[in-house]
């Protein structure tokens, strides 16, 4: 009986030191990460050539999104 005492003992301080030891860690790993940093970026189509991009390169034209200015020329002459 007193051996089963002695077992529990030690069972539960291994198990309080491991806990501790997990949390220190966590608490570790999350200060390495580096704070997320939102970018959202809306993306648009040029209306003549379909090219993608981010929407503060696009010109817009009064006919739509254009990804260069000779595009949205171009784009007026046919319109
Ligand atoms: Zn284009």
């Amino acid at each position: 009986m007193k051996y089963l005492l002695v077992l529990g003992l030690v069972l539960v301080v291994f198990w309080a030191w491991r806990s501790a030891r997990d949390r220190r860690a966590a608490s570790l790993r999350q200060a390495d990460k580096p704070a997320p940093v939102p970018v959202q970026t809306e993306i648009v189509e040029c209306d003549l050539c379909h090219l993608h991009l981010p929407r503060p390169d696009a010109l817009i034209g009064a006919t739509g999104t254009f990804c260069s200015d000779a595009h949205r020329v171009q784009a007026g002459r046919e319109a």
